[in-house]
C-alpha cells in the first residue's frame, strides 16, 4: 500500500504550509502570552477554503478528502497546536449537522462555518462527565415549541468566544445513552452564561471555557437530529476529529524538535 501523498495533496500541503508560515507564525507568541486566540484567523482560513475543507461545494466548501483535512492540521500544528485545536473545532462542532441536520440547518450553519464568519464550539464534557461522555447531567426539557436546557459544559475549546455551541443534552435521563440529543445553541440564547476562559497548563492560545445553561430556552429548530438517539452523531464527529488531532499532535511534535 502506498501512503505517499498524491501530487495534488503535495501541492495542497505546500499552499497551507506557506499560509501558516506567513499568516500564523508571526501571531503565535503574542497569542500564547495573552492567552487569546487571534479571531481574524477564522475568516482568513475561510477565504482560502481551509475551514471544514471536506464540506460540499454547494455550501461553499472545498469538497476535499480527509487526507487534505489532516494535512491542514499537520501544517498548522507545526506552527501552533493551539491554533490547530481551535480552528479544527469549527469542523468538530458542525459535523453533527452533517450527520443528522436537515437541509435547512445545513444551509443555515455551513456557509458561516466554512467562511469563518461565525465561530463554533463543541460542548460535550461536563464537571462530572469526561471520558464517560454518555453520563451527562445536562437536560433539555421540551416546552411547547422550545427546549429548556439546564446544565454545565466544561473545557469547551472556543467556548469563550464562539457564536454557536453544539452540545449534548439528555431529553430523557431514564433512557441513559439513548436519551441524549444534540442542540446547537446561539451564544445569545436567554439563560446561556459564558463563564469565560479557564486556566490550562499549555495550548494557551486555544481558549477553553465553561458554559452554564440556566433554564436556557432554545427553539426546537436548534435540535440537530432526533430528540433521542443523538449520541452516535457526537461519536461520528469525534471520530472525524481524532484524525485531525493525530495530524496536529504528530506535526506539533516535529515542529517542537
Ligand atoms: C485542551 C483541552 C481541550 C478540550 N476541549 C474540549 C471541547 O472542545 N469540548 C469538550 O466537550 N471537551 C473538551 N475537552 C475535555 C476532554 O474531552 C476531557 O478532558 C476528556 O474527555 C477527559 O475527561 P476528564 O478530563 O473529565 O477526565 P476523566 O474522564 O476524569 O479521566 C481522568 C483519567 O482517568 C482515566 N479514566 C477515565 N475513565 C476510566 C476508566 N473507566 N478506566 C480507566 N481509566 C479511566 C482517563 O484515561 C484519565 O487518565 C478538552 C480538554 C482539554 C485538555
Amino acid at each position: 500500500m502506498n501512503f505517499d501523498f498524491t501530487e495534488e495533496q503535495k501541492i495542497f500541503q505546500d499552499s497551507i504550509r506557506r499560509f501558516a508560515l506567513k499568516e500564523m507564525a508571526p501571531l503565535v507568541e503574542e497569542a500564547e502570552e495573552t492567552k487569546t486566540f487571534p479571531l481574524e484567523l477564522f475568516p482568513k482560513m475561510g477565504a482560502q477554503g481551509y475551514l471544514c475543507v471536506t464540506y460540499e461545494e454547494k455550501y461553499g466548501g472545498a469538497g476535499a478528502d480527509k487526507v487534505c483535512d489532516a494535512i491542514i492540521n499537520l501544517e498548522i500544528g507545526r506552527i501552533s497546536m493551539g491554533f490547530s485545536a481551535s480552528l479544527s473545532s469549527q469542523m468538530l462542532s458542525t459535523f453533527p449537522v452533517k450527520v443528522f441536520g436537515s437541509e435547512e440547518q445545513k444551509d443555515k450553519y455551513f456557509p458561516f462555518a466554512i467562511s469563518g464568519e461565525k465561530t463554533f464550539a463543541f460542548g460535550m464534557t461536563e464537571p462530572n462527565a469526561g471520558s464517560d461522555s454518555a453520563n451527562i447531567e445536562t437536560t433539555a426539557k421540551r416546552d411547547g415549541g422550545s427546549y429548556v436546557i439546564k446544565g454545565t459544559k466544561m473545557f469547551v475549546t472556543n467556548g469563550p468566544f464562539a457564536d454557536y455551541i453544539t452540545i449534548s443534552a439528555s431529553t430523557d435521563r431514564s433512557r441513559g445513552i439513548k436519551g441524549i440529543a444534540i442542540f446547537i445553541v446561539d451564544k445569545d440564547a436567554p439563560g446561556l452564561k459564558n463563564m469565560g476562559k479557564l486556566e490550562k497548563m499549555g495550548l494557551h492560545c486555544a481558549e477553553t471555557g465553561e458554559i452554564v445553561f440556566e433554564d436556557c430556552r432554545v427553539s426546537e429548530e436548534c435540535l440537530i437530529g432526533p430528540p433521542e438517539g443523538g449520541f452516535p452523531g457526537l461519536m461520528e464527529a469525534l471520530n472525524e476529529s481524532r484524525v485531525l488531532c493525530g495530524g496536529n499532535d504528530c506535526r506539533g511534535s516535529t515542529g517542537r524538535f
